[in-house]
């Protein structure tokens, strides 16, 4: 049996979102402490409505994929969907716009790949967008990695980049599928790199207690996966509620918006949509649509088609 309930895919889902929204205004800043974050949290709710950035914009893409095309991944169909949703005015990276010039050329998705990046890009471009990967194979560990390899393929073809994503979907499948994340479940975290392998044990033995500025310095928060996911999973890990692990990604400044949309999926996976505060649902773009890609991609988890590999 692959995938999980509706619930956590709506959590997961909806976790990710505001993490993107209310990371988004304050991406780039240093460092701050938790209190801090907590008032520009509250204060980007004030607004009357929070844009999301590429970050959901890729998230739905791969969803209209999983749904649309073929759950087993093909990273040329994948780069049709993502092509479709792009939108430049969402903070998309140098790089990802030169793919989709590339694209948008007609060029083969693995030669646009490293053509644009001749090593491959090690960024967290794939690990941001992978969680329905997580969801919808949870419990299935071989296929998951597989297919979180395949879906980071039209942007990622550096092996740390790839890694990223796929300790990125065992997170989502594991809080998903048992409602917990927190230290043992970081710590037996799968990583296939010497990168990745290294920021999740510096994650795992990181105490909650260090300041925002001191996690920031020992896990990172750059836009690159090795140090962007372990402080993502860490704040999943360490925090009890959504709210808090957003907050907590928003004061380690860099990256928040991925940062805290990675840390919203995990913690929204395990913990429901019930967990998303109330009042944050009508300021966050792109709510209603993101709930009706949850019942979509659950749906065909229900239907049986998620059981395909
Ligand atoms: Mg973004």
């Amino acid at each position: 049996m692959s995938g999980v309930g509706a619930q956590a895919v709506t959590g997961a889902l909806l976790g990710a979102l505001a993490g993107d929204c209310l990371g988004a205004p304050w991406e780039g800043r240093h460092a701050v402490t938790r209190k801090r974050a907590r008032a520009r949290v509250r204060r980007a709710l004030e607004r009357p409505v929070l844009a999301y950035t590429d970050d959901t914009q890729l998230t739905l893409a791969l969803i209209d994929h999983l749904v649309g095309d073929t759950d087993r991944v093909e990273p040329a169909q994948l780069a049709r969907r993502m092509l479709a949703r792009y939108d430049d005015r969402r903070g998309y990276g140098a790089g990802m716009r030169r793919l989709v010039a590339l694209w948008r050329d007609g060029w083969d998705v693995d030669d646009a790949a490293t053509a644009v990046f001749p090593d491959g890009s090690f960024g967290n471009g794939a690990a941001m967008r992978v969680a329905p990967v997580g969801l919808r194979w949870a419990g299935d560990h071989d296929v998951i990695t597989h297919v979180a390899e395949r879906s980071a393929r039209p942007t990622h073809v550096h092996p740390v980049g790839i890694d990223g994503a796929v300790v990125q979907a065992h997170a989502v499948a594991v809080a998903a599928s048992t409602g917990a994340f927190g230290r043992d479940e970081l710590a037996a975290l799968p990583a296939a790199t010497d990168e990745l392998r290294a920021g999740l044990q510096a994650a795992a033995s990181l105490p909650s207690t260090v300041t925002a500025a001191e996690a920031a310095r020992a896990l990172g928060t750059a836009p690159i996966a090795h140090r962007s996911v372990p402080a993502a999973l860490w704040c999943a890990a360490t925090c009890e509620d959504l709210e808090h692990a957003i907050v907590t990604a928003v004061a380690l400044g860099g990256d928040t918006d991925t940062i805290a949309a990675m840390a919203g999926a995990v913690r929204g996976a395990a913990d429901g949509p019930a967990s998303l505060p109330p009042g944050w649902s009508h300021v966050l773009e792109g709510h209603d649509d993101v709930v009706e890609a949850a019942r979509r991609l659950a749906g065909s988890l229900d239907d049986g088609t998620g059981d395909r590999t």
